[in-house]
């Protein structure tokens, strides 16, 4: 049987929930053998999950030290394994995710498919195109073939596994390592990192000022459960902060459910969020193009309607 390595994500000791994802996507090259990168012991604590998940191997691959490294202690870790035994590997499309599989590419000269949101058992992927317009399939040589899946993009559904443990060890850290000096999380809050998050309320020009986002959007946000995000012209604007902006030079989300408040539509904010399972947006101008793909569209002014609709929320908790 044919492996495929997963790249596992985790925060606290803990797998995130992307990597159920993985290794739904992965399962369909193979035996997946899933990579904890981290200090001595890594693996051991998450090996029963990771099996329960669906990992017919889990590799703890570990040094003193990982935790205050970025980018190459990952990249030594898959580079190790694969270059003994090559196979696909799943990766998070995220920004370490991306640049860990452009390494490992031109070290296993093998080809890298990013922001894939479903793989094939042939080796081809989906990739969604031209702001999500068009789907296509596509394919890349090497024994190792690479793919960045885009987060939220399937449903992890997990299929047990025997999750049998194996260690390795990699390399410390070279004058070339960049290490952590100090780590401040992008999200000062309960709320759940945006780009992994199941809920996203975005708030676009329309939402006319930052205390407007403080008191709308992310009471909206935090009835449901989920992240704020922004689009550009709300960022330049200086009403939400840059790192949650989503779109094209942005953060792309898949959540189950996206709301937009004062937000046009144009296809620069769209290809970051069109690919969510339910899309509702609230604009007063009953033209926006943000209509048009969204499952429930409300016309009217946010003021009126997000407050009602966050103490309709709380109140039915
Ligand atoms: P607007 O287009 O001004 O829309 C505001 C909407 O709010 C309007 O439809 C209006 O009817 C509605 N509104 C106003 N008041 C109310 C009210 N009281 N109640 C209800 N509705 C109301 N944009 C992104 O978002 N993400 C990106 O990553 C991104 N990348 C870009 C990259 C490039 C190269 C370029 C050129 C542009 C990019 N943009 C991006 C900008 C993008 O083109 C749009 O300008 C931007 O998305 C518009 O933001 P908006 O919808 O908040 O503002």
């Amino acid at each position: 049987m044919s492996i495929s390595y997963v790249l596992v994500e985790q925060l606290d000791g803990r797998p995130e929930p992307v990597t159920l994802e993985l290794i739904t996507a992965a399962r369909a090259l193979g035996d997946v053998v899933a990579v904890v990168v981290g200090e001595p012991g890594a693996g051991v604590n998450l090996a029963a999950e990771l099996g329960n998940w669906g990992a017919a191997q889990v590799v703890s691959a570990e040094v003193s030290g990982a935790s205050n490294r970025l980018i190459l202690p990952a990249v030594d870790a898959l580079h190790i394994l694969a270059a003994n035994n090559p196979g696909p590997i799943v990766i998070a499309a995220t920004a370490s995710g991306n640049e860990i599989a452009g390494r490992l590419a031109a070290r296993l000269a093998s080809g890298v498919l990013t922001d894939v949101v479903g793989i094939n058992p042939d080796r081809t992927a989906q990739q969604s195109i031209f702001g999500d317009t068009i789907q296509v399939s596509a394919a890349v040589g090497g024994a190792s073939p690479l793919y960045t899946l885009r987060p939220g993009a399937l449903d992890g559904v997990a299929v047990p596994a025997t999750g049998e443990l194996a260690t390795i060890e990699i390399p410390g850290a070279t004058a070339k390592d960049v290490t952590i000096t100090s780590f401040t999380p992008s999200t000062q809050s309960d709320r759940p990192e945006l780009p992994q998050a199941k809920v996203v309320i975005a708030g676009g020009r329309g939402v006319g000022s930052e205390e407007n986002f403080r008191s709308i959007v992310e009471p909206l946000a935090d009835a449901l459960g989920g992240a704020v995000g922004a689009t550009r012209d709300a960022v330049d604007l200086g009403y939400y902060p840059g790192e949650y902006q989503v779109g094209q030079t942005g953060v792309t989300v898949s959540p189950d459910l996206y709301i937009g408040l004062g937000i046009s539509g144009a296809i620069q904010h769209t290809s970051g969020m069109q690919t969510a399972k339910k899309v509702i947006v609230i604009n007063n101008d009953e033209d926006a193009p943000i209509f048009q793909i969204a499952d429930l569209g409300v016309v009217g002014d946010l003021f009126d309607i997000a407050p009602a609709l966050i103490e309709e929320i709380n109140k039915r908790k």
